[in-house]
């Protein structure tokens, strides 16, 4: 699980410089989807992983270019295959 508290080194004598600490441990961080998609079938959110490579539908305009992404997936509560809708914008 993610450790928020920040590592105090009790043994430092002199300030540090920017960064952590040489003897600090890695931080563990959990991902978190922006968006935590739901079956509609049964309304729940807990799914298989990811499988397979997703569809990718760039659609570039004068701006931006739309970067649509699905990926499939499953309802671990009733079984029902979905495919998770995600967009996001690039600048061209
Ligand atoms: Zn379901």
């Amino acid at each position: 699980m993610a450790n928020y508290r920040k590592k105090i080194d009790e043994t430092a004598t002199e300030p540090k410089g920017p960064g952590r600490p040489a003897n600090a441990e890695n931080r563990e961080y959990d991902i978190v989807p922006a968006e935590l998609t739901r079956c509609l079938k049964c309304g729940s959110t807990d799914r298989t992983p990811y499988q397979g490579s997703p569809d990718v539908l760039r659609q570039p305009g004068s701006d931006v270019t739309v970067v649509t992404t699905w990926r499939r997936c499953q309802c671990r509560q009733c079984g029902q295959w979905r495919k998770d809708k995600y967009q996001q914008t690039e600048t061209t």
